[in-house]
Formats: structure tokens, C-alpha cells, sequence
């Protein structure tokens, strides 16, 4: 018996989440005595797999058909299902990202498995039956659910977990799935944007602005400060809608969904629906000049003042640090 930990690429380069899954994999895998094998799918180079072993994970198998040079829910989802009865898992790890939302309860329903989308923690054993914690209400509340089947399917949340490093060296297996015709007549087109920016699901710091900055002229700012810390830029819906900010920056219950460990909210009131995506955030800084802003209440460090003095000055401060 074994664990099958499925990481995730952009372009060729594991993605964070990837690290954190192979991670999260090890320490269950130390709870279990299992093995960790890692799957990946699609063009990665060898210099990129070997980087699994920095986690503990001896052994990658690599999917590197044409047919699967795309993202397509369904096929991925049939060749993780595949992988992971070959070599005999009772538990697929993967991150519970944007795709791993898609494959999760795929993969679980074609192995006949329990689902545990959205964990935080590793999970309780006691023989066949694991207890996992999970994020609910909007991050409100954790739920412990109790996953009862033999075969378990856990999607991490990003940025839930610390990735632990202690490396071995990897040995690289490459496997060649059934891919079945009907798996591949959707295709959902991933659309990379060349920039030089942090990605806003994978960033470990978010810098987000509301109506507070009142205009699209004032973000200068606002990219200035994620440049000084490396981080990915956000911005509440009122901001999207209006045009000011790309929509995929708009965080919130109908936007994106980000636990960075760092949040830092400038000029945003931090209503209900804004606090659904960003309130599992490890830190939250807030920068409002009304002392009675909602979002001081979830804060964990507040500044009261105008964003316009605030924040060049925290500019300064960071870049003489
Ligand atoms: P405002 O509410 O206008 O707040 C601006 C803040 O800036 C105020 O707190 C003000 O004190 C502060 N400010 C003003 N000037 C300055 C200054 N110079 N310096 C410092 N602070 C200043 N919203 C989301 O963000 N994400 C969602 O996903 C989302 N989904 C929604 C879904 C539904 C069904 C509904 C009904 C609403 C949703 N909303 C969402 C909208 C949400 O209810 C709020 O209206 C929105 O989040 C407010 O955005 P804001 O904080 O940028 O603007």
C-alpha cells in the first residue's frame, strides 16, 4: 500500500502547492509507514522532478503524453485514478487548487474513495478511519470531518501547511496511461499570462486595495509596495467591476479564494463577502482610515490612517530595512 501525491506545473515549473502536497504526503505517509510516489502529468524536465526529493519523496512517476499536454479535467483526473490503482494507493494527495477542485471528487468517485476537499491539518488515525479538520461558513468555522472508506482522496488547501524539507534522491519512472477518447472532448485552455508578477493564488504575500485608493491612477502605490515585498496584487469586486483592476485580482465569495500568509488590506472595508476569500489568511494587516472599518475585527495588525501617508511611508520603511 502506498500514497500517491499528484503535483501540479505551470508551464513546466512545479507549482508551490506541488511542494506543499508532496510534504503534507511525507507526514502522512510517517503516520501510515506508507510510501509516498509522486505523479506528475505533462512536460516537466528532470531537473524540475529531482526537486521532489528535497520533500522526502523518493520516487516520481512521469505522464508526458501528447494527448495530456493540456489540462482536461476528466482525462487527468482517469490517469490519476489509473496511477493510483497500479501502484496500489489507498490515499491520492493533491492541492485543492483552482484544478484541484475539478479533480478531487473525480478521482474520489473512480476509486470508490472518501473525499477530504479543503484540509488544513494532517489527519487522526485510528485504524481505518481518519479525522481531518476543514475550513467552512466562509472560513467561520473548522469542521472535523471523518472519512470512513479504506481509500481516502485529500485536497490540500494552499498555503495550509509549511512544505518541510529533507532531501533524498529521486528516481524517475515514466508511465504510459489508456487515455480514452471520451475523457478528452473537453478542453479547458490555460491562458498564461507573460509577466514578471507573483501569481495571486500561489502568493505567499497579497497586497489588495479598495474604493478606499479612489481611482485606478492611485494603484502606483499599491504595485510599488508588492514589488518592495515580492507579492501578488488584489483588489476588492467594487474595484473589478468598475474597471480599475483586472478581474481576476477581485478576491471575495465571488471572486478568488486566497490564504497567502500575509494579507495586507489597503483602503478596504472588509464587508462579509470581501472576508470570505481572504479571511484565512495566516496575517492580516489593515490599512483604513476609519477606525470603525469591519475589517479591524479579523485584523491582526491595524494601522488607522490615510492610505495615501501610509503607505509610501511603509514603502520607505521597508525598502531602507
Ligand atoms: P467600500 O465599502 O467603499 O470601502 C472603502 C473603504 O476604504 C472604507 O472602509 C473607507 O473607510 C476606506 N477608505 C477611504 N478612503 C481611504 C483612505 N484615503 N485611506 C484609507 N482608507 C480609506 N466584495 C468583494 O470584495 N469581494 C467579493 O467577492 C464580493 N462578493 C459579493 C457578493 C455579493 C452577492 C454581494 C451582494 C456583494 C459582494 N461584494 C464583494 C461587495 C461587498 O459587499 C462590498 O461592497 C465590497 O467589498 C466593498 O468594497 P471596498 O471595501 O473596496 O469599498
Amino acid at each position: 500500500m502506498s500514497i500517491l501525491v499528484y503535483i501540479e506545473n505551470v508551464e513546466g515549473a512545479l507549482k508551490k502547492s506541488a511542494f506543499e502536497s508532496l510534504s503534507y504526503g511525507k507526514a502522512v505517509g510517517d503516520l501510515t509507514g506508507e510510501k509516498v510516489t509522486a505523479l506528475s502529468i505533462g512536460n516537466v524536465s528532470q531537473e524540475e522532478l529531482n526537486k521532489v526529493g528535497q520533500y522526502g519523496v523518493e520516487k516520481v512517476i512521469e505522464v508526458n503524453s501528447s494527448d495530456l499536454g493540456q489540462f482536461v479535467n476528466q482525462a487527468y483526473a482517469s490517469v490519476i485514478a489509473e496511477v493510483a490503482k497500479s501502484i496500489d494507493a489507498q490515499t491520492v494527495i493533491l492541492s485543492n487548487s483552482f484544478s484541484g477542485k475539478g479533480l478531487a471528487p473525480r478521482i474520489a468517485a473512480k476509486l470508490g474513495a472518501a473525499l477530504a476537499d479543503g484540509a488544513i491539518s494532517l489527519p487522526t488515525i485510528s485504524g481505518s478511519i481518519w479525522q481531518i479538520q476543514k475550513s467552512v461558513f466562509s472560513n467561520k468555522a473548522i469542521a472535523t470531518e471523518e472519512l470512513q472508506e479504506q481509500k481516502k482522496v485529500i485536497a490540500l488547501t494552499p498555503n495550509s501547511l509549511e512544505a518541510t524539507e529533507s532531501a533524498v534522491p529521486v528516481a524517475i519512472e515514466k508511465y504510459e496511461p489508456q487515455v480514452a477518447a471520451a475523457d478528452l472532448s473537453t478542453v479547458i485552455k490555460d491562458i498564461v499570462r507573460a509577466t514578471d508578477k507573483v501569481s495571486l493564488p500561489e502568493a505567499d504575500i497579497v497586497v489588495s486595495a479598495g474604493r478606499g485608493l479612489k481611482g485606478p491612477e492611485n494603484w502606483a502605490m499599491v504595485e510599488e509596495l508588492a514589488d518592495v515585498l515580492g507579492a501578488a496584487t488584489a483588489c476588492s469586486k467594487p474595484v473589478s467591476d468598475a474597471g480599475w483592476r483586472p478581474h481576476a485580482e477581485h478576491v471575495g465569495q465571488t471572486g478568488l479564494a486566497v490564504t497567502p500568509n500575509l494579507y495586507i488590506a489597503i483602503g478596504i472595508s472588509g464587508a462579509i463577502q470581501h472576508l470570505a476569500g481572504v479571511s484565512a489568511s495566516k496575517t492580516i494587516v489593515v490599512i483604513n482610515k476609519d477606525p470603525e472599518a469591519p475589517f479591524f475585527k479579523v485584523a491582526d495588525y491595524g494601522i488607522v490612517g490615510d492610505a495615501f501617508e501610509v503607505v509610501p511611508q511603509l514603502i520607505e520603511a521597508l525598502k531602507a530595512y
